[in-house]
């Protein structure tokens, strides 16, 4: 379905609420039967039927279709966090005895989960570098139910063979999902590729005005509805109807942002990459990226973010780096209008951060809605003092 289509009709069913050109918010905890046989008859599908707020709300339903669209699933959920979009997705396909294999360097809190809190309930894990399908298939036990990637991550960008992974983990009946955070609905569509489930942070572009956090998970209407009707219900990581509006909002321009932070980030990427402060930049759609032709082949473009490596071996040099940017902000997430920095040298010797990692001359940097010569003046005054 075209783009167009998808965020200006698709689920807008606008006679039933005045012709208001803009999704409507309906602020309620629950809804009115208007026949016993009605309530009945609801009570049997509560994710087709507006009974309470936990379960389906319309103008959460209004997103959920659009996401479903733009990824090209057959459903999809809202959550209150991609943090509870990946949460449901592994917790709802595992019990206890199981085996998961998950890419190395997850996100954060997807690495949590899996060692901090599925160990509690017998659910094991192996971590192997995805960017070799013969080390994922490797690390196939009798018990492995479960696949997790994440293509591109979002700080060093390796990637996975999406279509070999959905293969190999069909021929061993295990359940793959996918990480799309990077990438978003609008370059990437794993489900074409064969996978399972993709699992969002909808804070970062799907949003994309830095105000709201949510996630979203896209998979067949039988995986939605098995994992609406018991990690959501249960755990009730839903957002709210007001959320749900403002997502909608967003995604009204999703198309040209995602075209703008592209090519910015393209051009900023490029001109960092020969730059003789720098050492390296990571960004899969640069030719220098190693897997920058797998990229091509999966990705139909890669959005804002990317990391720089810088030249300097003095810390306290990245440290004034820092000190000098004026137009960027120091802040983590991404996606939206502003420029954003994270200075991974806030994190240097620092204890208990196991999965952070990452050297102290890397900076990731996230480019925003902003004019890239604007931004590119600030970088290289900054850059100065390196
Ligand atoms: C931000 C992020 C998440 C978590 O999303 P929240 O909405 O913050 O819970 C998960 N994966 C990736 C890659 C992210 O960047």
């Amino acid at each position: 379905m075209n783009i167009s289509e998808i965020l200006t009709h698709l689920g807008e069913d606008r006679k039933k609420y005045f012709n208001a050109v803009s999704p409507p918010i309906i602020q309620t905890s629950n809804f009115v039967f208007n026949s016993l046989s009605d309530f009945r008859q609801a009570m049997t599908d509560e994710l087709a039927h507006n009974i309470y707020t936990r379960g389906n709300n319309p103008t959460v339903e209004i997103l959920r279709k659009k996401l479903a669209a733009l990824e090209g699933s057959e459903d999809a959920l809202v959550f209150a966090a991609g943090a509870g979009a990946i949460s449901a997705a592994i917790i709802g396909n595992v019990k206890s005895g199981d085996h998961i294999i998950c890419v190395d360097k997850p996100y954060s809190w997807t690495f949590s989960l899996l060692t901090k809190f599925l160990p509690r309930f017998n659910v094991s894990h192996t971590f192997v570098d995805g960017r070799d399908i013969n080390k994922i298939k490797k690390a196939i036990q009798p018990n492995t139910t479960f696949l997790m990637l994440e293509s591109p991550n979002s700080i060093s960008f390796e990637i996975q063979d999406l279509k070999a992974c959905a293969e190999l983990a069909k021929r061993h009946g295990i359940i793959s999902c996918i990480d799309n955070s990077y990438a978003s609905p609008y370059f990437q569509n794993p489900i074409n590729f064969g996978i399972d489930i993709v699992v969002h942070s909808g804070s970062k572009y799907i949003n994309g005005h830095s105000d709201v956090v949510c996630g979203v998970l896209c998979a067949s209407h039988q995986m939605v509805s098995k994992i609406f009707n018991s990690e959501q219900m249960t755990l009730a990581s839903i957002i709210s109807p007001n959320e749900a509006s403002l997502i909608l909002r967003g995604l009204r321009t999703f198309e040209i942002r995602m075209q703008k932070t592209h090519e910015s980030a393209m051009k900023i990427a490029k001109w960092l990459d020969g730059h003789p402060k720098v050492k390296r930049v990571a960004y899969p759609f640069l030719e220098s990226f190693p897997q920058h032709e797998l990229a091509k082949k999966q990705m139909r473009g890669c959005g804002g973010l990317f990391s720089v490596y810088f030249k300097t071996d003095q810390p306290e040099k990245m440290e004034l780096f820092f000190n000098r940017i004026q137009r960027f902000l120091l802040a983590v997430s991404w996606g939206g209008y502003e420029s954003l920095m994270i200075p991974f040298i806030a994190f240097h010797n620092m204890e208990d951060r196991e999965a952070v990692q990452v050297p102290w001359n890397l900076v990731r940097i996230y480019i925003g809605l902003e004019d890239a010569n604007w931004l590119m003046e600030d970088l290289e005054q900054a850059m100065e003092i390196l």
